[in-house]
């Protein structure tokens, strides 16, 4: 189970058994609900945002190790940030887990993603990984319809 080995790492199984910032706040400026049909995942980000800045993120849903576990660390990670910084953050995020960050990730915070990035080599898993942060994207921007990792332009 060479799958097992390479994605269920210690700090995945910490993360999926005891997720951080799982909650609904009593009053978020943004929420967004994202589905993940293929493996069943669903999860809902609620963000608060002031002056620019993320100070709340939480999220609350059900699904795989991988998707609550990457939920759990985006939202340790986001918190604080800038929107702007959240929205990068993705997008290094975003590749790499596809495989296509050219260089090494010279961020101290994405660093701590990398323990997700052996989800690389399946497909299907990707879409674990990413749920929580294309969710947030969608928080982000305000976008009230649910978001599906199977609609065109993933
Ligand atoms: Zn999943």
């Amino acid at each position: 189970m060479s799958e097992l080995r390479d994605l269920y790492q210690e700090v995945i199984l910490d993360h999926n058994k005891r997720p951080r910032n799982f909650r609904r706040p009593e009053h978020p400026t943004h929420e967004a609900r994202g589905d993940n049909p293929l493996c069943g995942d669903k999860v809902t980000v609620y963000l608060t945002i002031e002056d620019g800045v993320v100070k709340d993120v939480a999220f609350e849903g059900r699904g795989c190790a991988i998707s609550t576990a990457s939920a759990s660390l985006m939202t340790e990670i986001v918190k604080g940030r800038r929107i702007e910084e959240a929205r990068e953050l993705f997008r290094r995020f975003h590749e790499m887990v596809t495989g296509t960050e050219p260089e090494g990730i010279d961020d101290e915070d994405l660093d701590k993603l990398q323990v997700l990035s052996g989800v690389r080599e399946y497909p299907m898993r990707v879409k674990c990984a990413t749920l929580s942060w294309h969710t947030l994207a969608a928080a982000l921007e305000g976008v009230a319809a649910p978001v599906s990792t199977e609609k065109p332009g993933d």
